[in-house]
C-alpha cells in the first residue's frame, strides 16, 4: 500500500490584500494554481476570513520535509510574492500568523494518505481478516471502491466492518 505526504501552509493575514492585485478582482477566487514553488494555493471564500492555504503533496512533499518550518514560511511567502508582484514588506507585514502542517515530518503521522498501488489489493484482503475473530480493521487504506483516501472511503470501510462484527 502507498502512503503519501502532505505538507498545508496557513497564512492569517490582517486583510484579504489579494483581492484587488495584478489590476484585476480576485474577490471571488477560491483555488489558484500557479508555477511558484508551491504550485496549489486556495482562500476561504465565500467566508470573509483572511487566510491563503497553501498545499505541497506527493513526491514534493517528501521531498521538502525535512525543511524547516521557517524555510516552508519562506518558501510560501516567495511563491506568493512571485504570483501577486507584491512588495515583499507589504506581505509579511500583513502576515499575523503562519501555521505549517508538515505531516510527513510528524513521528506520529508520517504521511498524510494512503495511495493504491498494484499490490494494495492483496494487502487489503490480508488486512481485513479478522485476528483471532476478535480484532477487525477500517479505515481510508482498507476501502476499496473509488473514494480511496477520503472521508467517505473511511465511513464506507468503517460500516463494511462493523457490519462484518456484528456477523449481519
Ligand atoms: C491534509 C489532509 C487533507 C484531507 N482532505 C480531505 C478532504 O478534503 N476530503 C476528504 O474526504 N478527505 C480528506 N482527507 C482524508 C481523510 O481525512 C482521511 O481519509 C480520513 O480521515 C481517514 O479516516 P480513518 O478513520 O481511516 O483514519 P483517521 O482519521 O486517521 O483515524 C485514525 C485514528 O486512530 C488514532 N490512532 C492511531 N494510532 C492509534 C493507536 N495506537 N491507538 C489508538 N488510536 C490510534 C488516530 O489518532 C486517529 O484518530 C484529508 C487528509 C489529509 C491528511
Amino acid at each position: 500500500m502507498g502512503s503519501g505526504g502532505v505538507i498545508k501552509i496557513l497564512l492569517r493575514f490582517k486583510d484579504q490584500w489579494w483581492t484587488n492585485t495584478l489590476g484585476k478582482d480576485f474577490t471571488e477566487m477560491d483555488f489558484m494554481f500557479s508555477d511558484g514553488e508551491i504550485r496549489t494555493w486556495w482562500t476561504q471564500y465565500p467566508l470573509p476570513y483572511p487566510i491563503l492555504t497553501g498545499w505541497i503533496a506527493g513526491p514534493h512533499a517528501e521531498k521538502l520535509m525535512g525543511r524547516s518550518d521557517g524555510d516552508i514560511l519562506d518558501m510560501a511567502m516567495n511563491s506568493l510574492l512571485t504570483i501577486f508582484k507584491v512588495p515583499v514588506d507589504t506581505l509579511y507585514q500583513n502576515l499575523v500568523r503562519p501555521m505549517i502542517a508538515n505531516w510527513p515530518a510528524d513521528p506520529y503521522a508520517r504521511g498524510a494518505y494512503s495511495y493504491t498501488t498494484p499490490a494494495s489489493h492483496a494487502a487489503r484482503a490480508e488486512i481485513l481478516k479478522p485476528v483471532f475473530g476478535t480484532i477487525f480493521f477500517a479505515g481510508e487504506a482498507l476501502y476499496e471502491g473509488k473514494e480511496t483516501a477520503t472521508v467517505e472511503g473511511a465511513l464506507a470501510s468503517g460500516l463494511s466492518t462493523a457490519t462484518k462484527i456484528l456477523g449481519v
